[in-house]
């Protein structure tokens, strides 16, 4: 019998799956859930419980967390940026980057997939083609490894490997579960799902009914024919369908959505580029302008823009009235700064089974 993953679920769902299936030891399923979520551990024995009751968790639940492959750190002025490379049960590898924000906070950059089908050309990422989906325990194993490394966690951002809303059932649950006070516990305003833009994943996303958490999007190109060059995504998602399905997205009065806007020089940053993206902003209501300066990769698309490039363009966003917020480059040398996640690697453990029967899917 396959064990039931914790991190899967919610307090509630955990309690009830207790009842439902243990014969002994059901009360205790609160407390173990908190020590699970909150300190990276599964204790059965660590409760009071019977033995009978102990071997009931022990054989019908688990909290598996994936193995640190590899670390790299690098020391920045508010603190180090680490990027983990975690490995998950079936061998197959998955990224988190852990980005110190200043006043002891840290954000922690998860992924949401293994790979990516997205193929925007400035991503890393992209070069690996879609590995498979993560489920919700393997997404939420990340940020329980990190804390067990020692790293704290304030605040959570799906822009890791992935497009999070082509996983978008896994990840909404996800937020579930890093939201829930009676695990986790982190504020839904300070988790932040990104997406390049698929307009189904969005209208889930509403359904869910997270009224404080953050959105934001990957805009990149400010109009149809640029975008689509770029991100193929574009070509079955107009910027009018996407601003529509933005407009629609009301989780609260003063909603401010993201913008995400991966600066690359001579491609995406003229004066009428930051036009276009006013012309974009301009009926979504509240709107953050996120810039990031690009990060060449392995196969780079074009060069870093230089800092008087990137100030320029900042400029002409806020002649535009758009409030923007630079993006630090931060962890470029460790190969962990936005577009750069992806181990071209991992593309050839497709068709490696890691153990006898164990083939890596690749949907
Ligand atoms: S930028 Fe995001 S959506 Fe696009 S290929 Fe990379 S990981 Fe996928």
């Amino acid at each position: 019998m396959d064990k039931l993953q914790i991190a899967s679920f919610t307090g509630a769902e955990l309690v009830a799956l207790a009842d439902e299936r243990l014969p002994k030891g059901r009360g205790a399923a609160r407390a173990i859930y908190r020590r699970a979520l909150r300190e990276s551990r599964f204790e059965p024995d660590a409760h009071g419980l019977s033995e009978l009751g102990v071997a009931a968790w022990s054989e019908r639940f688990a909290l598996d967390l994936p193995r640190v492959v590899r670390k790299a750190e690098e020391e920045t002025d508010l603190g180090p940026t680490a990027k983990l490379v975690l490995a998950l049960h079936d061998g197959l590898e998955c990224e988190a980057v852990v980005l110190p924000m200043g006043r002891e906070r840290t954000t922690l950059c998860i992924s949401s997939q293994v790979g990516c089908k997205m193929g925007c050309t400035f991503c890393e990422t992209a070069r690996m083609g879609l590995l498979r989906h993560m489920t919700t325990a393997e997404i939420i194993g990340q940020i329980l490894r990190v804390r067990a490394e020692g790293y704290a966690v304030n605040n959570v951002v799906f822009m890791g490997m992935g497009e999070a809303l082509d996983n978008a059932d896994a990840v909404i649950q996800a937020v579930r579960v890093i939201t829930d006070p009676a695990g986790m516990a982190l504020g839904q305003e300070r988790v932040t799902v990104c997406t390049v833009g698929r307009i189904d994943g969005i209208k889930k996303l509403a359904q869910a009914g997270f009224r404080r958490l953050n959105l934001s999007i990957s805009l990149n190109a400010p109009d149809d024919a640029l975008r689509a060059s770029i991100m193929p995504i574009a070509r079955t998602v107009s910027l009018s369908q996407l601003q529509a399905a933005l407009i629609e997205y009301r989780p609260r009065e003063n909603f401010a959505v993201g913008v995400n806007y991966c600066l690359l020089p001579g491609i995406n940053d003229s004066a009428e580029h930051a036009a276009g993206i006013a012309s974009f902003c301009e009926p979504l209501g509240r709107v953050m302008v996120n810039l990031i300066p690009y990060n060449p990769g392995g196969a780079p698309l074009t060069r870093a823009p230089e800092e008087d490039e990137i100030e320029r363009f900042i400029g002409q966003l806020r002649e535009h009235g758009l409030p923007v917020r630079r993006r630090i480059t931060k962890g470029r040398s460790v190969m962990a700064a936005c577009g750069q996640l992806g181990n071209v690697e991992l593309r050839r453990k497709r068709r490696l089974p890691t153990s006898p029967g164990a083939e890596p899917s690749a949907d």
